[in-house]
């Protein structure tokens, strides 16, 4: 997991806890470490069952020791004068507002749904390579919502054109629909990376905003 380099290890995620330690959103770890830096937030350490609380300065110290005995766990971000290790999951000390109450509808969330795969043949591209297709097209009436949107690779957008998939002769691989859980975070848990976020994610889970 130590093989990324600082860059990338900024652009790592961080799921965000509120005071009281319910699932908010996920950022970067850029961002992460503005609010560390500021004693906004603290990081929340935990590792088999164990947990710890660290402010910006202790984590400093703490991922000395870490990069001599266990670098391997963790991604690094080198500075002039030290190496931090990025953390997972961080807790906002004001803040105590309760996650927003459903999973909002936007493109990225429309990508995570789908995973990446287009609905119509069914294979995965990379985000570049796949559209927004209606599927029943709006000049028929047809809405932008969760159950009419789903990802379509290039090639199957253009081959639908403004049809519906029965016209086209086209089937969708799986009905769309407006998801339960919050699907950004689904995706990244498959992650060995983020493997630790799952013991915050209760009932929180399902409606966690991202930013
Ligand atoms: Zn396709």
């Amino acid at each position: 997991m130590s093989s990324i380099t600082s860059q990338q290890a900024l652009d790592c995620r961080v799921l965000v806890l509120n005071k009281h330690y319910l699932a908010l959103r996920v950022i970067c770890a850029r961002r992460a470490f503005s609010l560390l830096c500021r004693n906004l937030a603290e990081v929340v350490w935990c590792d088999g069952g164990a947990y710890a609380n660290y402010n910006f300065q202790s984590w400093k110290e703490v991922s000395e020791a870490k990069r001599t005995f266990e670098a391997h766990k963790y991604d690094w971000i080198s500075t002039v004068n030290f190496d931090i290790a990025v953390p997972r999951v961080i807790r906002l000390l004001c803040y105590d507002r309760l996650p927003g109450k459903s999973v909002k509808f936007n493109r990225r969330n429309l990508f995570a749904r789908d995973n990446s795969h287009c609905q119509y043949c069914g294979k995965k591209f990379p985000l570049s390579d796949l559209s927004l297709d209606h599927v029943i097209p709006r000049r028929l009436g047809g809405e932008t919502t969760w159950d009419n949107i789903v990802c379509a690779c290039m090639k199957c957008n253009v081959k639908k054109g403004g049809r519906t998939p029965t016209q086209a002769g086209m089937k969708l691989v799986r009905t769309p629909e407006k998801p339960r859980r919050n699907p950004v975070i689904h995706v990244h848990l498959n992650h060995e990376r983020y493997s630790s976020w799952k013991q915050f994610l209760d009932h929180a889970y399902w409606s966690v905003e991202l930013t």
